[in-house]
């Protein structure tokens, strides 16, 4: 990397997991106080950012966020400004008073997927030693959980992607399953193009003929909530055309049988009707799959085939499909999660999950529990167990079985939960709701006491990018008067709660500790520093701490070439499978919604709806639909159109596109208020990754009166 010339500074997007490189410039103060200027030598985006990260100093201006702690007055019921001794006062009294009446666990902790690993990692600590309970969980439970769960059960680790994204171009052919990265992550396009270039295939599975799926090779549109059929079929295919690579099951792998057998029973025709994807286009996907050189191929997933109540079966029949056709552990090919918070994957290491200790370690192992209470200073068996998946948490809250207190940091759920109006139903239910956030969010807007963070240019702080690469996020300019870090927030609270030591507010002495808690486990961070990570562009994990006199481990790049990492060292088919969706259509409700974003807006907007750019690109839901619907429908482009599913009714204008299928409607989920999407959503579960469905429910649409 090049050293930053003087009053610059070199960092990160505060968006998405491509966590792209730029610098910050200072300004005179307007409009924001810093400008971007690309950073052609981060090698992940090479100087290309996309709207939303050029954008981003908008939302450091004073007048896009809060400066001042609020707290609900007693009398007006209304929230107003307070002092920071107050503020905290009160938040720690309510988490306090709740734990009191009802027991520790009677106290939750919803924790980002946009958190620094610190921040993710003092977080979890927080829950576990100064409140002890065990109801935390966060909103990448919403995001990759499946993914994750599949991975995991496939490989015995999971890392979004277990190759750098520079292996891409190599790859002969990628089958993208519901990823608009040209809009959701738009300088990774380039890695796709790169790939058509050097004589590469892209395959697109998508319900949508999305910007992404327009630079495919071949659109596979199924209907939503069909994908583990359509990845049944291909492997039927590949069976039944003798492509299976028997070398390579044999020696790495375990449970093929069964998964053959489950995917013999899902012939072409049975699979067309499931999907509505026509046999010979399944036939020429598994062509061009199967016929790159040297088994090279990778099947990439994203929110679109995870977020199901089989998420993590879908994810396992693509992982079948590699593996069956030799494409895992070996270079430019196998399985990959395209993770969509800016700290999806480190969000998830550090221990903010409910069922996890920092390093990937579970918490219900008892070597682990040993291990991390030793670096906390605290007896393992006073460790809190497991807790509730995210919705499960949120959807009990207020009640005698769930947390009457709530500690929320970075994540706005009445936007991005399932099921929206019952959230939010749920957290104003609370006896005490503390949310720490950089701008009044709509969650915000419910609580008892608001904190004030410091954002993403104002504080250093370590982001494990969609690679599992490791970066360093450095502070550019002070936060503003009356406005304090989150790990500042902590230490307060933690004082107050009489926890005084072991809450660091320093983010480099966090990640000292951070390190030491990792050690050994899965995730292992110990041989990573600050001056690494600045000095090598980032560093992979894991990457063990060396022995006195060892040269120092290089960071793992590429996961799986020798083993994998199961106690046999094979990867394991999954046996699963196609159910139908947990809501299918009816007379009632007679089709499909699925959600997604849009290329000006990111998660629940929080910020990105402040910032003017974006607001303007992109300044309201809609409802895409196919002109074939809406002339049914009587409805013409811009109209406003009702969409009822059995949750709740949303209005917004009709957008009417071909590039959707007839049967489903779309629309985007960053909006509150009367357009917002996921008041429509089911928040039917997966039955091990504990996600939600938001990608598809039963709706009907009306024309707005
Ligand atoms: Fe930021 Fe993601 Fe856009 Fe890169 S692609 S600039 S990380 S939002």
């Amino acid at each position: 990397m090049t050293t930053p010339p003087s009053g610059a500074t070199d960092t990160h997007c505060p968006y998405c997991s491509l966590q792209c490189g730029m610098r910050l410039r200072p300004t005179s103060g307007e409009p924001a106080p810093v400008e971007v200027e690309e950073r052609p030598d981060f090698p992940v985006n090479r100087g290309a950012l996309c709207g939303k990260g050029r954008s981003a100093p908008a939302i450091l201006a004073a007048h896009a966020r809060l400066t001042a702690p609020l707290v609900r007055d007693a009398h007006t019921g209304q929230l107003r400004e307070a002092s920071w001794p107050e503020a905290l006062d009160r938040a720690a009294d309510g988490l306090a008073a709740a734990a009191r009446r009802y027991g520790s666990d009677a106290v939750g902790v919803f924790g980002g997927g946009g958190l620094t690993n610190e921040k993710a990692y003092l977080l979890g600590k927080f829950a576990r030693v100064a409140l002890r309970t065990a109801a935390i969980d966060y909103n990448g439970r919403f995001c990759m959980s499946s993914a994750a769960a599949a991975q995991r059960a496939a490989f015995g680790l999971d890392r979004g992607l277990p190759f750098p994204l520079e292996d891409i171009p190599r790859a002969g052919c990628v089958v993208l399953v519901g990823s608009n990265l040209a809009d959701t992550m738009p300088p990774a396009v380039r890695y796709l193009r790169e790939l058509q270039e050097a004589g590469g295939k892209l395959i697109v599975v998508d319900p949508r003929r999305t910007r992404t799926a327009a630079l495919a090779d071949l659109h596979l549109q199924p209907a939503p909530g069909t994908d583990l059929a359509l990845a049944l079929g291909l492997l039927h295919l590949v069976v039944a055309e003798g492509l299976v690579d028997e070398e390579f099951v044999a020696a790495r792998t375990t449970g093929y049988e069964a998964a053959r057998a489950a995917a013999m029973a899902h012939w072409p025709e049975r699979v067309e009707h499931l999907t509505g994807v026509p046999v010979a286009l399944m036939r020429r996907a598994v062509g061009l799959f199967c016929g790159t050189p040297d088994r090279t191929g990778m099947v990439l997933t994203a929110r679109g085939g995870e977020q199901h109540s089989k998420g993590v079966d879908t994810v396992g029949a693509w992982i079948n499909l590699c593996l069956a056709t030799g494409r895992a552990g070996r270079p430019a090919a196998g399985y990959g999660c395209l993770t969509g918070q800016g700290n999806g994957q480190g969000g998830r290491e550090h221990g903010q999950k409910a069922d996890q200790l920092p390093g990937y370690r579970s918490i219900t192992d008892p070597a682990a529990r040993a291990h991390v209470a030793a670096v906390w200073g605290v007896d393992p068996d006073e460790l809190p167990g497991p807790g509730r998946s995210a919705y499960e948490l949120l959807d009990t809250l207020g009640t005698p079985d769930g947390a009457s207190a709530l500690l929320l940091m970075g994540s706005n759920p009445v936007v991005s939960a399932p099921h929206a109006q019952h959230v939010t139903e749920r957290l104003r239910a609370l006896d005490c709701l503390v949310v720490c956030d950089v701008v009044l969010s709509e969650t915000a807007e419910l609580a008892d006491v608001v904190l004030p963070s410091a954002q993403w240019a104002e504080e250093d702080g370590t982001m494990t990018n969609l690679e599992g690469r490791v970066i360093l996020r450095r502070a550019a300019l002070a936060p503003p008067p009356g406005v304090r870090t989150d790990l500042e927030i902590l230490h307060g609270l933690a004082e107050r709660l009489g926890v005084p030591e072991g809450f660091p507010a320093e983010p480099q002495e966090v990640f000292e500790e951070l390190r030491a808690a990792s050690a050994g486990g899965q995730a292992d961070y110990s041989g990573i520093t600050y001056e690494r990570i600045a000095a090598e562009d980032g560093v992979f994990w894991p990457c063990p701490a060396s022995g006195p006199g060892e040269p120092e481990h290089p960071g793992t790049r590429r996961l799986f070439l020798d083993r994998f990492a199961t106690p046999d060292g094979r990867a394991r088919f999954a046996d699963v499978s196609h159910r139908p969706a947990a809501e299918e259509p009816d007379a009632d409700y007679p089709l499909r919604l699925t959600t997604g974003r849009v290329l000006a807006q990111y998660q629940s907007g929080a910020q990105t709806r402040r910032t003017p750019a974006l607001a303007e690109a992109a300044p309201g839901p809609f409802v895409e639909l196919h002109p074939r619907l809406a002339a049914r429908l009587g409805v013409t482009d811009g109209d406003g159109l009702t969409v009822v599913s059995r949750r709740g009714r949303v209005t917004a204008p009709a957008r009417l596109t071909a590039a959707i299928r007839a049967d489903t409607v779309f629309m985007p989920f960053h909006w509150p208020g009367e357009g917002r999407a996921n008041t429509l959503t089911n928040p039917a579960l997966d039955p091990v990754s504990r996600m939600p469905e938001f990608k598809v429910c039963a709706v009907r649409v009306e024309k707005a009166s």
